[in-house]
């Protein structure tokens, strides 16, 4: 695996590699690495012939500094993580690397109301980070493929929007989130969690799995109710728990077999913000 830590070597480099048959899969992470991770890094190895992971921890998707201050970072064993999963390319870049002209934007991306909801609502500004991060990356990597975990589906959907406003090519590949034996989703915000916290963390799923049980029967008012109220009993403070349907991305009402519908909760454990989600049915 080659490290680069300067866009323009990176991008010399892959552009003298770029030609019509050969894939170049992008992995973008902010490190931490787990098995979630290196599914994406897996999945890019099958798919492309230059496989590239960046590791960045963007300052300005984070609308709370003291979450940007703790955010981990285990890079020696994230690079022993990559190579053995066959990753070609490892981006490393510094801040000014990465925001030459500082971080104020100069930007406004067109999101929609997707930038209103949910995460957009509860975490003012940060979708607009993800973009111009993402936006950079993408100007250096020229990737064929993106590869995105379904943890972060709001973030897919951005993401999706990201690239049809930028009018380019690079196809989306949405993995499946990757879960701990409890079913707690894998995140690097979980190491964060103190020996109790970690005990209650799986009932962000539990929740979200209630609903999923009941969902040709129940109605969806009180299927909500009843997965926030376990997450209250265990001590979560709720940002949100909604029910959308995964077609427009809008709040859902009611059963339809012929709609896919999609769970969705962000919740703090004290001091520590977890987020998940789960397909609650196939279209019949
Ligand atoms: P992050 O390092 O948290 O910015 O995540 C980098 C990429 O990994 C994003 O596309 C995430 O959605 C994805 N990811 C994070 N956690 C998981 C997981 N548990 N399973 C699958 N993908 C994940």
């Amino acid at each position: 695996m080659i490290i680069f830590k300067h866009p323009e070597d990176l991008s010399n480099f892959i552009v003298k590699r770029k030609t019509a048959n050969r894939i170049i899969g992008f992995v973008p992470t902010m490190g931490a690495l787990h098995e979630g991770h290196i599914d994406l890094v897996t999945r890019a190895r099958n798919d492309s012939q230059l496989v590239v992971c960046s590791i960045f921890i963007n300052p300005t998707q984070f609308n709370d500094p003291g979450d940007y201050e703790k955010y981990p970072t285990t890079i020696e064993k994230d690079i022993g993580l990559l190579e053995k999963a066959g990753c070609d390319i490892l981006f490393l870049p510094s801040l000014t690397d990465m925001y030459p002209g500082g971080i104020t934007p100069t930007r406004h991306y067109e999101l929609g109301f997707l930038a209103t909801i949910l995460e957009g609502k509860f975490r003012p500004g940060h979708f607009q980070g993800v973009c111009q991060v993402v936006h950079r990356l993408l100007d250096i990597v020229i990737p064929d493929k993106l590869y995105l975990g379904q943890k972060d589906f709001q973030q897919c959907m951005v993401l999706k929007k990201l690239v049809e406003v930028l009018g380019i090519n690079t196809k989306i590949t949405i993995c499946p989130t990757h879960r701990e034996p409890d079913g707690l989703a894998m995140s690097s915000r979980n190491m964060r969690l103190n020996e109790s916290e970690r005990k209650k963390a799986p009932v962000i799923y539990e929740a979200l799995f209630s609903i999923k049980k009941d969902i040709k029967n129940g109605n969806f008012e009180q299927l909500k109710k009843r997965a926030k109220q376990l997450l209250t009993d265990a001590g979560f403070k709720i940002d949100y728990l909604e029910i959308f349907e995964t077609g427009n991305f809008q709040i859902a009402g009611n059963y339809d077999s012929k709609k896919t519908f999609i769970a969705l909760a962000a919740a703090y454990l004290n001091e520590v913000r977890l987020i998940d989600n789960i397909i609650l049915n196939d279209v019949e």
